[in-house]
């Protein structure tokens, strides 16, 4: 795991580089959870109370939604797959479950999260990555299909309804952490904080002078390096993109965002999405469907709503930021060869 830590951070947070907040030492703890590193800091006054609590809320929903872990709600529901056996689980997780299954009606084709078998097929699970074999592949694509995930949001349990699938939040499960665990710092008097789930950057409040915090997006060619840097209140920013776990075999490179429809890493055209949202689990959630969907289609997508925003760069160097985010956002990259354009509603 260690050695993929470099790739799991996909944005870097710029902040701490003004003056004000030099001069201010904010309570702060990094820990490692749901495979990857996390910062919590709050920078107003006493909020050393509020960090460990979020601590805590985040240790407690990765033991919940782990599927590694064998004591884990998620795999009590998938350990009954094919059984017949409606798991009972936590409100929170019933309700998560819900929205998974609602962006997957969304975006159909693109986001699934009964990819595990896939997953596993790919070794993603494990230290051992591999190609799967033909039939191997096969056998675990017949195992995907979210709506053979049953949810009873009332009676707060689900089944799956087929023998050997399995559920993977790894897609959503740090942006609803995010929500989460934002509620707990709240709870606890912070109003000015920074959360950075691996790739996901929650800004609460602002900044101690009341200034947008700035949220760098990171280069996904270059990750010591910033593709651009976001002004953000109250959103979270979430990046999905191939650079964050990998592997390479015959020369070819392998990552680990699925194409739901061929079993094979997404190869739609970009490099990166980073999806900027007041809903955080919305924002991570949609940051790998879109990865998945493409360019034209995560446009489409962006002009038929309006609680996101979207930083695209695609594999010919083009940086897409859509206009929402023009009046904030800075572009980083120039010299690194990569143009940038505000698409419009
Ligand atoms: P993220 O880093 O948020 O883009 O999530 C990537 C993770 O989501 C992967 O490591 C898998 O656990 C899972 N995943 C991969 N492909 C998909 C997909 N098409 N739909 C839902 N989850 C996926
Ligand atoms: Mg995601």
């Amino acid at each position: 795991m260690k050695r993929f830590l470099p790739f799991l951070l996909s944005i870097v947070l710029l902040a701490g580089c003004t003056p004000q907040q030099a001069a201010t030492e904010p309570a702060q703890v990094q820990f490692f959870a749901m495979d990857t590193l996390m910062s919590i800091r709050v920078y107003n006054e006493g909020g050393e109370d509020a960090v460990q609590a979020a601590r805590q809320e985040v240790e407690r929903l990765d033991k919940l939604l782990s599927r590694t872990d064998a004591d884990s709600t998620i795999s009590a529901l998938n350990s009954h797959a094919g059984d017949g056996t409606m798991v009972s689980l936590e409100p929170e997780v019933t309700q998560l479950l819900s929205f998974a299954k609602s962006v997957s009606e969304l975006l159909p084709g693109d986001f699934d999260i009964t990819i595990a078998p896939v997953m596993d097929a790919w070794g993603f699970t494990t230290e051992e990555r591999h190609v799967p074999s033909e039939e191997a592949l096969s056998a675990a694509m017949a195992l995907v299909d979210s709506s053979l995930l049953t949810v009873d949001e009332s009676a707060s349990a689900a089944r799956l309804e087929r023998a050997g699938m399995e559920v993977d939040l790894g897609a959503i499960a740090k942006g609803f952490t995010a929500a989460q665990a934002e509620a707990v710092l709240r709870e606890n008097g912070a109003t000015s904080a920074l959360l950075d789930l691996g790739g996901n950057v929650t800004a609460i409040g602002s900044k101690l002078d009341g200034t947008a915090w700035q949220v760098a997006v990171k280069d996904p060619q270059n990750t010591d390096e910033a593709l651009c840097v976001l002004s953000l209140t109250d959103q979270t920013a979430s990046t999905s993109g191939g650079y964050e776990r990998y592997f390479e075999e015959d020369g070819v490179t392998y990552h680990h965002i699925i194409d739901p429809k061929t079993g094979y890493p997404a190869d739609s055209g970009l490099r990166s999405v980073t999806v900027i949202s007041s809903n955080h689990m919305l924002a991570d959630a949609l940051s790998t469907a879109l990865f998945v969907a493409g360019p034209e289609e995560a446009l489409d997508f962006w002009r038929s709503r309006d609680d996101f925003e979207l930083v695209l760069c695609t594999d010919d160097n083009r940086v897409i930021v859509t206009e929402g985010l023009e009046a904030g956002y800075r572009p980083a990259g120039e010299d690194r060869g990569y143009t940038y354009e505000i698409a419009r509603r």
